[in-house]
């Protein structure tokens, strides 16, 4: 029996929706049974409280018992059906600032069946930027778009937090993936910090690998990789390769990590075709408590259960979802999983006899202080994006040519991004989504890269009237900036 210390550390807990109840009690029963010196402290979250008209799914008493607490042991949820409900997961990341998710696969041959026996690979995904700021409009008949956001505090934030996970892991590889060579500006902003931090850890091998290629290589060769950092949308689909390939969307746990928060999960969803049947495989919840323990500094008592766990499956007592006649010795329930885990916790104590925290897996991230020089930042120009149901670029490209004078001319004009004036191609498939660059009258347009003259926004603004008085909608603008004398733009497609 362990004996507990005085150090007990408050833990909220999300019973979940579906199966989360049933894998919930199943996960506090092991870890419990180990010693674990936890007060849990129960929240309210998903599905009734959507249902009960509050959008984002969250009791609103439990921010301040989550803040309390600092950590959240959360099951899975389900979300109701229907328009106007927020997505509760993604609030969770935004709200309490939980930059880094990281999810560690491992695999589990034969007992999961894998092609890849020795896959071990964790992936450490951007958590609050990208795609996912979540900045969406419909423009025009035709046209939607997806603001992608990129910040470099977003970037050197992720990067510092993946090698210093490596670092203290006893990582030797971080990998990371863009596709910097088309999204030179959002992408390559990622790229560019992961290449300036890599040098401060000699220690670790650094690479860098376009998301297309090294997706396909960590789907043939996993074994090759190590741990991968990536934005937010590739990670997302990166992590789910992983567990997938590992045969394990059942079984891995992923945490989320903040400066002063952190949420721990299992991967998979609700499960309602299951719920309420006793059936459910808790590992998953199970393997995201173990994340828990490791960043609370419970390091001995996370491997004690992750041992039990192993030693569960060995013994060929398996849940329904990875059962295998020809290796499993019996087919289990929740409970009787749990049960069997607990038989086999690891007698012996923790090195120091007690569960009081030793070192700690977790990094203790230091976020770097910027110290970066201000850049000179200077409006060059304007791209305006103009709703025109017309099919022929030098009909727009002619009436706006005519209204750009005295102080601005237009440049080019692309649609979809692909230049259509002057001399565009016929072949161009045109939408009603037309964007006009518009830049200093006395930038010399026979160069490729123009040394563009200053502008002041009030000549933007004048443009903008006459495209008023002329009858052209405008839906929007965007200022050309240069820094430090660099283009903060990128260029159309043929310009
Ligand atoms: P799911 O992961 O719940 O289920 C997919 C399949 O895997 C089902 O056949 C299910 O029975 C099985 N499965 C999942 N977990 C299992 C487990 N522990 N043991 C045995 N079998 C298991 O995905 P879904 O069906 O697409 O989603 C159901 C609900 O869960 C939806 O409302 C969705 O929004 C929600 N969801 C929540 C989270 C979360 O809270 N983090 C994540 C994903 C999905």
């Amino acid at each position: 029996m362990i004996q507990l210390t005085n150090l007990r550390t408050k833990v909220a807990v999300a019973h979940g929706d579906g199966i989360g109840p049933e894998i919930m009690l199943a996960t506090r029963k092991i870890l419990e049974a180990a010693g674990a010196p936890i007060d849990w402290v129960s929240v309210e979250m998903g599905e009734q409280v959507y249902l009960s008209g509050q959008s984002a799914g969250i009791d609103p008493n439990a921010w301040n018992l989550m803040r309390e607490a600092g950590v959240l042991l959360k099951a899975p949820m389900t979300t109701p059906l229907g328009e106007g409900y927020k997505s509760l997961n993604v609030t969770l990341r935004k709200s309490l600032g939980l930059f880094a998710n990281v999810r560690p696969t491992q695999a589990y041959h034969p007992y999961v069946s894998t092609h890849f026996p020795n896959l071990d690979v964790v992936v450490v995904r951007e958590n609050e930027e990208d795609l996912y700021a979540g900045i969406e409009h419909q423009q025009t008949e035709d046209v939607v778009q997806c603001l992608k956001l990129i910040t470099r505090p977003g970037c050197e934030k992720i990067v510092k937090y993946a090698f210093e996970y490596a670092r203290l892991n006893g990582r030797k590889k971080v990998t990371c993936m863009t596709k910097s060579n088309i999204m030179k500006l959002t992408d390559g902003l990622f790229a560019k910090v992961f290449k300036e931090i890599a040098p401060e850890y000699p220690d670790i091998q650094s690479e860098h690998m376009i998301i297309d290629i090294g997706t396909a290589r960590l789907a043939t060769e996993p074994e090759n990789f190590d741990v991968i950092v990536t934005t937010n949308l590739y990670g997302d689909i990166l992590s789910d390769v992983v567990s997938q390939i590992a045969g394990s969307v059942g079984l891995a746990g992923s945490a989320n990590i903040g400066q002063e928060f952190a949420m721990f999960e299992a991967i998979h969803g609700s499960a309602p075709d299951i719920a309420g049947q006793g059936i459910a495989n808790p590992s998953g919840l199970l393997h995201a408590s173990i994340l828990m323990l490791r960043h609370l500094g419970f390091a001995a008592t996370a491997e004690r259960i992750h041992e039990a766990w192993l030693a569960t499956l060995e013994a060929g007592i398996h849940t329904a979802d990875i059962y295998q006649p020809e290796i499993s010795q019996s087919k289990v329930g929740t409970q009787e999983f749990a049960e069997a885990v607990i038989a086999r916790l690891p007698r012996v104590l923790p090195q120091n006899g007690s569960n009081q925290p030793t070192n700690t897996n977790s990094p203790k991230i230091e976020v770097p202080t910027y110290t970066r020089q201000k850049q000179q930042k200077t409006l060059v120009g304007v791209d305006v994006f103009i709703d025109w149901k017309g099919t022929d670029p030098k009909i727009i490209g002619q009436a706006l040519q005519l209204l750009a004078g005295p102080r601005l001319k237009l440049k080019m004009i692309t649609n979809r991004g692909v230049k259509v004036f002057p001399n565009g191609l016929p072949e161009t498939f045109c939408t009603d989504h037309w964007r006009c660059r518009f830049v200093s009258a006395e930038a010399d347009l026979s160069q490729k890269e123009p040394d563009y003259p200053i502008l002041h926004y009030g000549e933007s603004l004048e443009l903008m009237h006459k495209l008023y008085a002329h009858n052209w909608e405008v839906i929007k603008t965007e200022n050309l900036y240069t820094f430090d004398g660099k283009r903060g733009f990128s260029l159309g497609q043929g310009e």
